[in-house]
Parts: structure tokens; C-alpha cells; sequence
């Protein structure tokens, strides 16, 4: 099956007929429990649903076909699979190194929640591997990269950072939640885990919560599903099965995302109320080479700063209308934020502070001609 390709595999890995009726798609298994046809006797396995359940095997099954791994989990969200992946690697007195543009979320969940328990973590900026190398210390457990990174689409090169993590006997941790394994898979790359927020462009259609967790080691699998059964936060069925459903069309989206946003990006660059643009397609991005080396295409996002400040960026988001005012990212619609308002707004005052003129865009599939007209009047 590991031989098809992305689109094929997307559509059918994990996803059998069902041997019962020959539903093509995996049904919704809302249960809790399973009969025993005598004690100890379980019928593939299943038991009781925080354990296992079909629908989120079946999920389970298809992300680490799409990953190229061995081992793939589906939780009740992003965090919840983040959280999972930091109690398993890490004990007390470790250390790990973050990015410098974490997901505000990660950052607060370091900052506020894992260090109460005795890890440390720096920051470094994960684009630049020497930085990395030089923030490693004696009990550093795991080095995290986002790439892109989010806001402000930095890339880190994961086959170096991959090196840098192999040197150190540390787990180097990709969340690959802004590229989607369509456009690039980190294990392949070296990387030792993959993290995705399923919320985003897995699900694809902001309708549902979710996260995973994949890993080409078997052992460090077995690790994690115990952690992950033992502390609960798993996907539901009806969860999974939302998650699944998107991830039959997340080749065609992601290539519509990548098209439109790379015109908007276009757009932007010579806009007059634009002073930078931040999308690893354009030639001039830090970035672009590497991103060019181990990603597909550059994805959906597209970040970029106004003239005239905060309050011109603040104007430009209430001024668009096709473009949807929200938080989140990943879906079919086009959204738009102020980051250092909005999702960020917890990073200030920290090292991960975002400029105040920054606004983000998730470039949706909608046609580009009229997404290019929205952002035009709003910059008017
Ligand atoms: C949204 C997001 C998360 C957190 O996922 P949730 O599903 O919201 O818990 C983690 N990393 C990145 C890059 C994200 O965009």
C-alpha cells in the first residue's frame, strides 16, 4: 500500500470496505464498549473506545500511511497531541529547544504548563542550525521545529536540524501542521516525530477539532499510544471520521491554496500599503531554497506588514469581507487576523513577539479573482 501515491493512499489507506456491509466509507462507530465473546475474547481488538475505536483506527491507519511512518494517533486536538508527545520524551530536568516563531499555543504550553513540572526549553531561531546546535545543552531531550512557521512563514531546513538532532541524541519534533504531508513529510526528512493540528488543513473545512501524532519508530509508538490511552484526550469517532472525510481531498485543496496564494502574494509585493510580504514562494524569502529542496509547493499561508502601523493592520482586517475575520487557519474559506491582537497575543512581551503591523492570511480555494479584489479594497 506504502508504494501508491499521496492522492491514492489519502483516499483509501486504513480505509477497507466494511467487512460487515461493504461501505466504502469507514462507518461512524459511536461506542463505548465491544462485546467479548468470551472473557478475554475480543474481536479485532477492540475493547473499550478511549483504548481503541475502528473509526479512529481507520484515522490512525491513513496518517501514518500519508507520513511515511509506522505509528500514527489520532487526539481530541493539536494540544492534546502536543501534550502527549512532552510527557512521554520528558522527565523532569530536560531540556528542550523551541523555535523563536512558535504556535503561540506550544509556546504557552512550554511557558506555563511543562515547565511547572520541572522541563526547561530556549528559544533559538530553528532556521539557522548553528543556533540550534549552539542551545543544546547536556539533558536536551528534543529539539521542536514548525516549518513554515507561523506567523511569519520562517523555514527550517529539517534534514540539517535532523543532523544537529542526531549528533545531540535528542528526538527532533516537526509539526507539520502548515504544510500538511502533501506538500512535505518531515520523517523521510529524519525528523523522529510529526505533529499536526488535524483542526487545520487535514480537516480542511473548520468543522471539527483534532490532532495526531506520527513516528517511524516503532518502540517510541508503543510509547506514545500507551501514554495516549493512559491520559485520554482522544479523537471521538465522529471526529475521526470528519478528519478522514478531509483528508480525501487535501492533494486537490492544498494545490489551490498553494496557486491562489501564491497570487496574492504576487499581489502584495507590489502593493504601494505593503512594506513586506512573508510567503516562502516568493524568490527573495530567507527561506525559499530550502523550502524549495523539501517541500512540494509553499502552502496556503501568506503573512505580510502594512505602512501606517497597528492600527492600519487592524483596519485592513475589519475592512475585508470575503476574507473572514477569525482565528485558525487551513480551511476552504480565506481568513484573516491580526496576529499580535489575535493569535499571538499571548507571545507578548516574550521572544516571540510579532510586529504589530503584521497581518495573516489562510489563502482559501474560493476563486482568486475575487479574493484579489477583497484584499485590494481592503488595503484601499
Ligand atoms: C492550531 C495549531 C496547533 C494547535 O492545534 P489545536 O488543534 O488548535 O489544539 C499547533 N500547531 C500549529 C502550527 C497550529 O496551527
Amino acid at each position: 500500500m506504502t508504494d501508491q501515491s499521496f492522492e491514492t493512499l489519502a483516499i483509501h489507506a486504513g480505509q477497507a470496505a466494511d467487512p460487515a456491509t461493504g461501505a466504502v466509507v469507514p462507518p461512524i462507530h459511536q461506542v463505548s464498549t465491544y462485546k467479548q465473546d468470551h472473557v478475554g475474547g475480543l474481536r479485532g481488538g477492540y475493547e473499550y473506545s478511549r483504548s481503541a475505536n475502528p473509526t479512529r483506527t481507520a484515522l490512525e491507519e491513513n496518517l501514518a500511511a500519508l507520513e511515511h511512518g509506522r505509528r500514527g494517533l489520532a487526539f481530541a486536538s493539536g494540544m492534546a497531541a502536543e501534550d502527549c508527545l512532552l510527557r512521554t520524551l520528558l522527565r523532569p530536568g530536560d531540556h528542550v529547544v523551541i523555535p523563536n516563531d512558535a504556535y503561540g499555543g506550544t509556546f504557552r504550553l512550554f511557558s506555563r504548563v511543562v515547565e511547572r513540572w520541572g522541563v526547561e526549553w530556549s528559544v533559538a531561531d530553528t532556521s539557522d542550525p548553528a543556533a540550534v546546535r549552539a542551545a543544546l545543552r547536556d539533558r536536551t531531550k528534543a529539539i521542536w521545529v514548525e516549518t513554515p512557521s507561523n506567523p511569519l512563514l520562517g523555514i527550517t531546513d529539517i534534514e540539517a536540524v535532523a543532523d544537529v538532532a542526531r549528533t545531540a541524541g535528542a528526538r527532533l519534533v516537526v509539526d507539520n501542521t502548515f504544510a500538511s504531508p502533501y506538500l512535505q513529510q518531515p520523517l523521510a526528512l529524519g525528523a523522529d516525530v510529526v505533529v499536526h493540528s488535524t483542526t487545520k488543513y487535514m480537516g480542511g473545512h473548520s468543522d471539527v477539532v483534532g490532532g495526531a501524532l506520527v513516528t517511524g519508530d516503532d518502540e517510541l509508538g508503543e510509547e506514545l499510544a500507551y501514554h495516549q490511552n493512559a491520559m485520554g484526550a482522544v479523537a471521538g469517532p465522529f471526529d475521526a471520521w470528519l478528519v478522514l472525510r478531509g483528508i480525501k481531498t487535501l492533494a486537490v485543496r492544498m494545490d489551490r491554496h498553494c496557486a491562489n496564494a501564491a497570487r496574492i502574494a504576487e499581489l502584495l509585493t507590489g502593493h504601494q500599503s505593503v512594506t513586506e510580504v512573508y510567503y516562502p514562494g516568493l524568490p527573495g524569502h530567507a527561506g525559499h531554497e530550502t523550502a524549495a529542496k523539501q517541500m512540494r509547493a509553499f502552502g496556503g499561508m501568506v503573512s505580510f506588514r502594512v505602512t501606517g502601523g497597528e492600527e492600519a493592520a487592524v483596519r485592513v482586517c475589519d475592512r475585508a469581507r470575503l476574507f473572514t475575520l477569525g482565528e485558525s487557519l487551513g480551511g476552504v474559506e480565506s481568513l484573516i487576523e491580526h496576529p499580535g491582537r489575535m493569535t499571538h497575543a499571548s507571545a507578548a512581551g516574550s521572544a516571540l513577539q510579532v510586529p504589530a503591523d503584521l497581518v495573516r492570511l489562510s489563502v482559501g480555494i474560493e476563486s482568486v479573482d475575487d479574493l484579489l479584489t477583497d484584499l485590494t479594497e481592503a488595503l484601499s
